[in-house]
């Protein structure tokens, strides 16, 4: 491992909302498990899911850059109210539908250059998991069975739930609100709950929808409770990083703490809590709900995917990002400067530019919780510089530190 620079890579945690020391959970371990919470699928490939993957891509790219063994597990959330909806509204299977979608999604990282998985889960592979710790949880007086015939959490059972949010308790109330129009359910005025808070785990059929097997008859996991039982599943009680959009911090990420600690007992469930800024379009947060979607593969119908991908990293993942075009074709600039810099040959090699000082601003900048707006500078000054002196000095030096620059930030530039 690359002590010296693994040592001080930061990591902003959203639960203690600073800047951490990065480390496994073991001391003295290598292992840096990702747990990202992936898509409910249908019209899912815009530039906010695009975002959120390509950031945990760079994650994992840099983890294992300094050495660590990285394993990255994203699951899909293949059944949910908002799939039944959408397939009843076309008339379609619920399953195709996701199908369909989930390919779309896919194939949309692959073309901006993230990685594979390690391990893909949709939520209808692990109905026994599922059910296995909706049980625990009854058994723990964490959950019960309400007159509705759902199982729901009590969230009363879990001190400080809700506390990753940071918001107070009429902000919950608020948030718990909007959150249930996708899940009637979980709505704080739902009189079968003991409690406004209490949310789903486990959701009786209702006519026409897909069903599995339960100790509580035919019926379908929540939400919350699929991530929770897949990480346990995967990874155990506690691992390094698991994130998403800052859109799930509450109730999803909220309500996975307070399942996934009062099943196991062990706190806390993650080190690092990663949650990724909104993107907005022309002032509107970008979201199935408002239908103004801009999608992955439209947009490299006519630009580059190294050219997207550098825009999206040109924003701080943490910050909201205004999506525009425009921002695109600058970026397309960028590769070009950065293509000639790489291939530009120096008329002389007596005396060679030392990258030195762009390496240090570099890794400085992906230790100060992965800062790429401030990489992409460096790079493109590197670039710069080089085309610059190239004629004086010899650049062989300062194009390989480029090169190893721009194969860390996973550009398609530096793959050929
Ligand atoms: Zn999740």
């Amino acid at each position: 491992m690359l002590k010296a620079l693994a040592n001080s890579f930061k990591l902003y945690n959203s639960y203690s909302q600073t800047k951490e020391p990065f480390s496994s959970v073991e001391p003295g371990s290598d292992l840096a498990r990702i747990y990202v919470c992936g898509v409910t699928p249908y019209d899912t490939s815009h530039i906010g899911h695009a975002l959120t993957a390509l950031t945990f891509d760079i994650l994992h790219r840099y983890l294992e850059y300094l050495g660590y063994q990285v394993k990255h597990v994203q699951n899909l959330t293949d059944i949910d109210d908002d799939i039944i909806k959408r397939a009843n509204r076309d008339g379609v299977n619920w399953n195709d539908l996701a199908r369909q979608w989930d390919e779309i999604y896919r194939n949309s990282l692959a073309a901006i250059n993230c990685l594979p998985f390690d391990n893909y889960i949709p939520a209808t592979t692990k109905i026994p998991e599922i059910i296995e710790m909706v049980k625990g949880l009854i058994e723990r007086g964490a959950a019960y069975e309400a007159k509705d015939g759902n199982i729901y959490f009590r969230a009363a059972s879990f001190k400080n739930y809700g506390a990753l949010s940071h918001l107070n308790p009429e902000e919950l109330l608020e948030k718990a609100r909007a959150a249930a129009v996708d899940s009637l359910v979980d709505y704080p005025e739902n009189d079968a709950k003991e409690s406004v808070l209490d949310f789903v785990l486990w959701q009786a059929a209702r006519p026409g929808e897909p069903r599995w097997d339960s100790p509580w008859g035919e019926g379908r996991p929540g939400w919350h409770i699929e991530c929770s039982a897949i990480g346990l599943n995967q990874f155990g009680a506690q691992f390094e990083i698991h994130g998403g959009g800052a859109d799930l911090l509450f109730p999803h990420h909220s309500s996975e703490i307070a399942q996934s600690e009062s099943y196991t007992g062990q706190h806390p469930f993650v080190k690092y809590w990663v949650h990724i800024g909104m993107v907005h379009l022309g002032g509107d947060k970008m979201s199935k709900s408002l239908g103004n979607l801009v999608l992955v593969r439209d947009v490299i119908k006519n630009h580059r995917p190294d050219a997207l991908r550098l825009y999206l990293l040109s924003i701080h993942y943490r910050e909201p990002l205004h999506y525009e075009e425009s921002g695109v074709v600058i970026a397309e600039g960028w590769l070009a400067q950065l293509e000639k810099a790489l291939a530009v040959e120096s008329e002389t090699a007596n005396e060679q530019l030392h990258p030195t000082e762009w390496q240090q601003r570099f890794f400085a900048a992906m230790n100060d919780d992965l800062d790429t707006p401030i990489t992409i500078e460096t790079i493109l000054d590197l670039a710069q510089t080089i085309l610059a002196k190239a004629h004086t000095i010899g650049v062989v030096k300062a194009q390989a530190a480029l090169k190893e620059m721009l194969s860390i930030l996973g550009l398609f530039l530096v793959e050929n």
